[in-house]
């Protein structure tokens, strides 16, 4: 069966896209059709994502930029380069960009409690504000941002207080930006993965993977794929009415 265009004409930036649940989301979009701008701090895993998509056309033009999405200028420059490139602003953005330092919070330092908030919480906003200037100034409306959060924003985790407040911070700041951004017809939504296999996830050991897997009803742990599907659902049309939302992808793990 011919796969539906259904981003067609879209321009996708994609910030995390040089490994798991971003790069899947860049291949997904690319083949309904949109062109994909896919960011990420290291060239290398964004131009191995490039070589993976669909070959270029003349109405799909993908494009790997290098930016620090936790850096303002940086992220400034990154969306004058998407601007640069198309001859219009993105209307689509997801923002998949994320690390972790884990510790204790006894233990935890100021360094790493920072950073995780910087990338994290701060790299989503400095995105979603840069993405939506470009958009309202440009008169261009029809926007989809989806900010990608984590089912630890809502439950908590052991070495995680840096992860789960960046990740709950992203749930109140997209409800703002939903009703702040929907007079301009731009629509904002969270997906909270549940555990996802990626590089991310690789370096948990195998007996924590198991107890893992003994807490997801549906039995798997979720693939980059099961994400990608949940973004392009937000940020096509049959998701028009829904804005300032939270949606869990978990296997039906609920904490
Ligand atoms: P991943 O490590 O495979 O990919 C993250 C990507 O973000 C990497 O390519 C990395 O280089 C990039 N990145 C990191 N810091 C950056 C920065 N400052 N600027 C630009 N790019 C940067 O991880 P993943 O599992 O694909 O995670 C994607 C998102 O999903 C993250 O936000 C993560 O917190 C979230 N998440 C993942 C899981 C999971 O189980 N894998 C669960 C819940 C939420």
């Amino acid at each position: 069966m011919a796969t539906s265009k259904v981003l067609a004409g879209r321009i996708a930036v994609i910030t995390g896209g040089g490994s798991g649940i971003g790069r899947a989301t860049s291949q997904l979009f690319a083949k309904h059709g949109a062109s994909v701008a896919v960011v990420d701090r290291t060239q290398g895993g964004a131009d191995e994502t490039i070589a993976s998509l669909p070959s270029h056309t003349d109405e799909q033009i993908h494009k790997s930029f290098v930016a620090d999405v936790g850096d303002g200028d940086a992220v400034r420059g990154l969306v004058a380069g998407v601007m640069d490139t198309y001859k219009k602003p993105a209307t689509i953005l997801v923002n998949s960009a994320g690390i972790t330092r884990d510790q204790l919070m006894l233990k935890m330092s100021e360094e790493d409690f920072d950073e995780v908030i910087k990338v994290n919480l701060k790299g989503t906003f400095l995105m979603c504000q840069a993405v939506s200037q470009a958009m309202v100034k440009s008169k261009v409306t029809g926007g989809s941002f989806i900010n990608i959060s984590s089912i630890i924003a809502t439950m908590g985790n052991i070495g995680q207080a840096n992860y789960s407040a960046s990740k709950a911070g992203i749930l109140g700041m997209t409800m703002t930006m939903a009703k702040e951004l929907s007079r301009f017809d731009i629509r904002c939504n969270s997906v909270l993965p549940g555990f996802i296999s990626t590089p991310m996830t690789d370096r948990v050991p195998e007996k924590v993977i198991k107890m893992m897997l003994s807490l997801i009803p549906l039995g798997t742990l979720g693939q980059p794929e099961d994400i990608a599907e949940t973004c392009l659902f937000l940020a096509s049309p049959a998701s028009k009415y829904i804005t300032g939302a939270s949606i869990d992808v978990n296997g039906g793990m609920m904490g």
